[in-house]
């Protein structure tokens, strides 16, 4: 059975980065049948940051892709299930490490070291003065202080004698080693140029290696789809699998997401200085997609094609077309650049699809905001009819105030440049007339409405341009909305003459 998982270091906000690589996972779980777990990592006690892990459950719950085994207790929603390979919080599992790096230790797979930071900072600076770079392996593991180098009686006295130590991973010497990632193939790796990582702390605590391969095999992970950034670590995790003799899952590292121009990964800077969300809900001082009003189905369909594509010119994808669409095989080697107006375009989208039910809900509550008018209460059907005549132009909710705000309320002011080229001498004449015909014209509908002006205005063999231009500035305030006619319509008889009648005034 695919059993997949999405490992997150509770160390602050997630960073779209994070929910695509838990989308990813997601849609190859559920594309295969599989579980989709979250493991919280936080033996890093120095960097937890209090709230991410509840901020980071809230986001994958937000974004409609629940892990369906991970932690469960409070702060988690409901709907997670505590599965059979917990706890999912390696602080909670802490006590399952040790044994495992001893037995590195004794399969001669790993040693303890006791060189102080004060030692390791001398060899570096050392190294540095000599142009070269100090490296804890083969090459001089001998000359540091560790059970490689020191006798078994003076090892047994340092622990006997409760000094700091850390236990190591030996690298192998002169062996070439080939890793397989199913989006990059085959990777070659030199041993010679792996460090001896530290994998457990005489504090207790095993480090992100150690505690992530052991757990993946305990939680029977099968395959490992990751960031790009971990693929450095890939030859010591192999390496790991090989020594503790597990069978290692498939590997998958996902490609980076670039910033908008210019080299590099994407980082919370460019948010900042482009004035788009790199985060999925607000943080702080960080406004996330959710705050910004995107909707999560947008923002699931513009991470999975980052990175993935489908083979096909298809840009839309409800989550299960993504979950039947989705293979590794078509994830990209090369970055992902992010395109923050292609966000908006698919959040534009999905508000098209949205239904004006549903769209009429969302925006009352920013009508009553918003809205100057003591009587604030439109009725759902008004800003129904609203919404459909003004989304074609939105990309969000919060655009339907500026789109349409003069269905709420009158003009305060009129825009002055159009005023000065459409507001002649006899302009005042031509609206009372309109005014006329709007009080003349029983069924108030846009056609009926439409019929009645336009024959007049053809009657008379004025220009249309000389009637509609003024008419628009009186009752939007600018020359811009939907048909002049809908409007009129959906506002009623006695709004439209209003504001021609305050306008002539
Ligand atoms: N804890 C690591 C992270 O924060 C997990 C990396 C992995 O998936 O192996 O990304």
């Amino acid at each position: 059975k695919v059993r997949v998982r999405f490992a997150p270091s509770p160390t602050g906000p997630l960073h779209i980065g994070g929910v695509r690589t838990a989308l990813f996972n997601y849609l190859f779980a559920k594309k295969h049948g599989g579980d989709f777990v979250l493991r919280i990592e936080d033996t890093d006690q120095n960097r937890y940051v209090e709230g991410a892990e509840a901020y980071i459950v809230e986001a994958l719950n937000w974004c409609g892709i629940p892990f369906d085994e991970g932690p469960t207790s409070a702060p988690l929603s409901a709907g997670s299930k505590e599965g059979s390979f917990g706890p999912y919080r390696q602080s909670e599992r802490k006590h399952m490490y040790k044994e495992y790096a001893l037995q590195l230790i004794e399969k001669g797979h790993a040693y303890y070291a006791f060189d102080t930071s004060e030692r390791l900072d001398f060899h570096r600076k050392d190294h540095e003065e000599k142009g070269k770079t100090f490296i804890y392996n083969w090459h001089n593991r001998l000359k540091l202080s560790n059970s490689l180098s020191l006798t078994a009686k003076e090892v047994q006295e340092k622990l006997n004698s409760g000094e700091d130590y850390v236990i190591r991973f030996k690298s192998p010497q002169d062996q070439e080693l080939v890793l397989q990632d199913i989006i990059r193939g085959e990777i070659k790796i030199d041993t010679n140029i792996l460090d001896d990582k530290i994998l457990f702390k005489s504090d207790g605590m095993p480090t992100y290696h150690l505690a992530n391969i052991v757990d993946d095999h305990l939680m029977e992970i099968t395959h490992v789809i990751r960031g790009e950034e971990w693929l450095p670590s890939l030859a010591l995790h192999q390496l790991l699998y090989n020594a503790f003799e597990w069978e290692a899952p498939a590997f998958a590292h996902l490609p980076l997401i670039m910033k908008p121009v210019g080299k590099g990964k994407l980082s919370k800077r460019d948010g900042e200085k482009g004035g788009f969300p790199v985060f999925p809900l607000s943080w702080n001082e960080s406004q996330g997609y959710r705050e910004a009003g995107y909707f999560p189905e947008a923002v699931v369909n513009f991470l999975a094609l980052l990175g993935w594509n489908p083979g096909t010119e298809q840009e839309l994808f409800s989550l299960e077309e993504l979950i039947e669409a989705f293979s590794l095989e078509r994830v990209n080697k090369s970055g992902a650049r992010f395109d923050p107006e292609k966000t908006k375009w698919y959040n534009h989208q999905y508000l098209q699809k949205k239904s004006d039910k549903e769209l009429a809900a969302l925006f009352a509550p920013i009508i009553a905001v918003r809205s100057s008018a003591v009587e604030t209460s439109f009725d759902g059907d008004y800003i129904e009819k609203v919404v459909s005549l003004i989304k074609e132009r939105a990309d969000f909710v919060s655009d339907f105030w500026e789109l349409g705000n003069y269905f709420f309320e009158a003009p305060t002011s009129y825009n002055e440049k159009a005023v000065k080229k459409q507001w002649k001498e006899d302009t005042p004449q031509l609206m009372q007339k309109v005014a006329e015909i709007l009080e003349a014209t029983e069924d108030f509908s846009s056609e009926t409405v439409e019929t009645h002006v336009k024959a007049w205005i053809t009657d008379t063999e004025l220009s249309f341009g000389k009637v509609m231009g003024p008419l628009r500035l009186i009752i939007v305030g600018e020359l811009k909305g939907p048909h002049i006619f809908d409007i009129l319509a959906l506002i009623g008889k006695e709004e439209s003459m209003g504001r021609i009648k305050r306008a002539l005034e």
